[in-house]
């Protein structure tokens, strides 16, 4: 599978598309989910062209893996997620219903998460 350049986050990228920006570094980009399933809900995402964390994973360089978890990172941390706990999810293929072909993690925070899956 290729990634399309036309999916969603690669448009907001772009800024196509808007967006609700919490963090954005030469690495990654983060913002509110347009349909939030916590309080907190909050999606990260590279900025280079990966279609998964598989994907990224695999064959992205060390240094914008490094970068994006850092990033991850500092978003938890200026939402001071810590504290309460949080929980950090991605979707990978069909079995996993991933809509958007972009590699992105879901933060959810701000209530008991329970063992409610995204
Ligand atoms: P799923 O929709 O099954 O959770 P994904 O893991 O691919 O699949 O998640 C895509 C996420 O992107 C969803 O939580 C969805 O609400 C969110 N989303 C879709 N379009 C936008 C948008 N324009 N801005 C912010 N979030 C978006």
């Amino acid at each position: 599978m290729s990634y399309d350049t036309e999916n969603i986050f690669a448009k907001i990228l772009r800024g196509e598309i808007p967006c609700d920006k919490v963090y954005e570094d030469d690495y990654a980009l983060a913002f509110n989910d347009i349909s939030p399933q916590a309080p907190v809900h909050v999606l990260v995402i590279p900025k280079g062209e990966y279609i998964s964390f598989d994907d990224f994973s695999s064959t992205a360089p060390a240094e914008e893996i490094s970068g994006f978890y850092q990033a991850v990172q500092t978003v938890a941390t200026q939402m001071k997620l810590q504290e309460d706990g949080y929980r950090v999810l991605s979707n990978i293929g069909a079995n996993a219903h991933q809509e958007v072909l972009h590699y992105h993690l879901h933060i959810l925070a701000g209530c008991d998460l329970g063992r409610m899956v995204k």
